[in-house]
């Protein structure tokens, strides 16, 4: 079997860009788990279901098509040949994809699709429940943490290269409602996964996290 770096941790907690520098330097795929519950997300809002009530998302997320294509050093997500790109990173998606994303039978599809990722090559995969529940055979478990003003700093600053304007009370507000979701919800719910490597990421760089990782799997 190829390869599975796992990445979990809360939102804003530096995962997607470690995950995205880890690819680069050990010459693996990056696979973006969070993207997969957005796309749900999106998919649900643009057709009108009510994001609450989880039998009507469990349904609608049934019939999602999605496609995996291997782009450069990333497995890209396309729906009907398109790359959804920053419309599902709107604070509106923000607001819903946690909701989505604790419904049981949507967790079930986006996991199947998590494991057949390796048949694809060597990936790092980053998100929630990657290393407790996606692989939690993998030897490569890593947890980030980071003080959720920092978080708040680095998601405002993140949001407002995509034109979406806030201000950092409300990034760490809109943060906290999600890691409050996420970590409490009955399945798969965000948490240190047992034997995995936890790195606070509050004072480090991107180059100190990812050598520590990188020095870890060597
Ligand atoms: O990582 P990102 O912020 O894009 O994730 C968006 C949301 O998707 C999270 O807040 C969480 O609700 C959900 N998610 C999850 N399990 C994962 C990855 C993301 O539940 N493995």
């Amino acid at each position: 079997m190829n390869k599975v770096i796992c990445i979990d941790g809360p939102a804003g907690s530096g995962k997607s860009t470690t995950a995205r520098a880890v690819s680069e330097k050990l010459g693996v795929l990056f696979v973006d788990s969070g993207a997969l519950y957005r796309i749900m997300t999106w998919q649900a809002l643009e057709a009108g279901v009510d994001t609450s009530d989880a039998a009507a998302v469990a349904a609608f997320c049934k019939g999602v098509k999605v496609d995996f294509v291997v782009k450069g050093n990333r497995v890209a997500y396309e729906l009907n040949g398109e790359e959804p790109g920053d419309r599902i990173r709107t604070p509106q998606i923000n607001a819903h994809v946690s909701p989505v994303s604790a419904v049981p039978e949507v967790r079930a599809i986006v996991t199947k699709w998590l494991r057949n990722m390796p048949a694809l090559g060597d990936i790092v995969v980053e998100g929630r429940d990657i290393g407790s529940v996606v692989y939690p055979d993998s030897p490569h478990r890593f947890y980030l943490d980071c003080d959720p003003d920092e978080r708040a700093r680095r998601r405002r600053k993140e949001d407002a290269g995509k034109g979406f304007v806030q201000t950092e009370a409300e990034v760490k507000a809109s943060l906290l409602a999600r890691d409050k979701i996420d970590s409490s919800r009955a399945t798969a719910p965000l948490k240190v996964p047992e034997g995995a490597i936890r790195i606070d990421t509050t004072r480090l760089t991107v180059d100190e996290v990812v050598a520590e990782i990188a020095k870890a799997i060597a």
